[in-house]
């Protein structure tokens, strides 16, 4: 046998088929019962496979430019047409996703049939304990068993959804070999507020609006859920891979009013009696309005009471508001782990161990993170058909 791969999720399934297309036999051990559990949760079911445009700037890690090769060497489009080939039906959704008209079955299938093959061993149940390496060979032991060959592809994934089995084997296993590994962060799981915004904004629960939600230096206009204890939703979501302890969220509830004072000038002149919260209310949820309205009785007053004070103070409540989340929601929401093996010390063409030969790490437990819509799937089919295409041969 050529490699072994450690997990067979999405980047452990793909390595596997990659390596089989070029003549290798391989190994697959996965902890859980069945394989490919996330690829069947993912995308609500439906599984956003991939997107229509991926570039290096949906990807978060030390080194920005890490990505590049492996999702030039297998793109989007190779992944589309693997899928249009099996005849798995699509759809595109906003902002170029694609997912899975009959549900993310389709896909897990198209993968375990790629790599059905007397070629490949894949053992569920099979959680890998430890992993040593002698002239030249690893050592892999699970269930009392023991593996050995010549590669071997470390597929454990993050540790967001504990529940489907993650775990932080992977990124032992690196520091065994002497890799580094990235400080750990819960992403794509949006934000749980401090005790006094959740005071502050009680009883909204339930409201979805689209918003302009900015971390840092990175925005995203889609939109946002408030719930009894944070901001959930795509905008929040994608925020979150960006947030750091103690950085602040900025949120436009009006992202569509380019020009908000203009618009308060001109309803001052044709509205002047009406009050502030009867204007909002025609432009936004009524209930949001009036919670960041009330502590400040701006919304009681008339159009055309209200003073350049006046708008400045609703600025920063409508256009500008702020908040320090708590956290965010943790990694039993998350649906990616930010950060993960160091990318410097592997090949950015390969995902080879540049200290170790034949010792390839992919997806998820690497320092590469995509954003919300497809980009994470993607990651785990691009790393993982280079590795699965640059697998030591037997003997060299
Ligand atoms: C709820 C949810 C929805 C998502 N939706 C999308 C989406 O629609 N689109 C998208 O692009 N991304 C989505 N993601 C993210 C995406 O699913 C992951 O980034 C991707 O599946 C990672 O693939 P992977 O192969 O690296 O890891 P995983 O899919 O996590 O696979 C790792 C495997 O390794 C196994 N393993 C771990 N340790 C051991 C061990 N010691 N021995 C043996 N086996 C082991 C695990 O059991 C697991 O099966 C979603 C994630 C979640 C949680």
């Amino acid at each position: 046998m050529d490699a072994i791969i450690i997990g067979a999720g999405a980047a452990g399934l793909m390595s596997a088929g990659a390596a089989l297309d070029s003549g290798k036999s391989v190994l697959i051990l996965e902890a859980n019962a069945k394989p490919g559990l996330k690829i069947l949760t993912s995308g609500g079911g439906r599984c956003n496979f991939t997107n229509r445009s991926v570039t290096p700037h949906e990807f978060v890690s030390e080194n920005p430019h890490f990505c590049k090769s492996a999702l030039h060497q297998f793109s989007q489009d190779d992944f589309i047409q693997m899928v249009e080939e099996a005849g798995i039906p699509f759809y595109e959704k906003t902002l170029g996703q694609l997912f899975c008209q009959q549900g993310a079955r389709a896909i897990l299938d198209m993968l375990l049939k790629k790599i059905d093959s007397p070629d490949c061993t894949l053992v569920t149940g099979a959680k890998v304990s430890t992993v040593s390496h002698r002239d030249g060979f690893f050592s892999v032991c699970y269930n009392d068993k023991t593996a050995t060959a010549k590669n071997l592809i470390v597929a454990t994934g993050g540790l967001s959804f504990p529940k489907l089995g993650a775990t932080d084997f992977g990124y032992r296993l690196a520091k065994q070999f002497g890799h580094k590994v990235t400080k750990l962060y819960p992403a794509l799981d949006g934000f749980l507020f401090s005790d006094s915004d959740r005071q502050r904004l009680k009883g909204l629960e339930g409201i979805s609006l689209e918003a302009r939600l900015t971390c840092g230096r990175r925005s995203f206009t889609e939109n946002i859920l408030l719930t009894h204890v944070g901001l959930s939703g795509p905008a929040a979501l994608k925020g979150s891979l960006f947030w750091s302890p103690g950085d602040q969220i900025l949120i436009d509830f009006l992202p569509a009013m380019a020009d908000w004072h203009a618009w308060l000038d001109q309803k001052k002149r044709t509205d002047a009696k009406k009050t502030l919260l009867t204007l909002l209310s025609s432009i936004m949820s009524k209930r949001l309005a009036a919670a960041l309205l009330v502590p400040t009785k701006l919304g009681e007053k008339r159009m055309g009471d209200l003073s350049k004070a006046d708008y400045a103070q609703m600025t920063g409540l409508l256009k500008k508001f702020h908040f320090i989340p708590k956290s965010t929601a943790g990694y039993h929401k998350a649906e990616v782990t930010r950060g993960g093996v160091k990318t410097e010390e592997i090949s950015s063409q390969t995902m080879e161990s540049k200290q170790w030969p034949g010792l390839f790490f992919i997806g998820e437990v690497l320092d590469v993170t995509g954003l919300l819509g497809g980009y994470n799937l993607q990651w785990a089919w691009s790393s993982g058909w280079v590795a699965g295409k640059n697998l030591r041969p037997h003997g060299v």
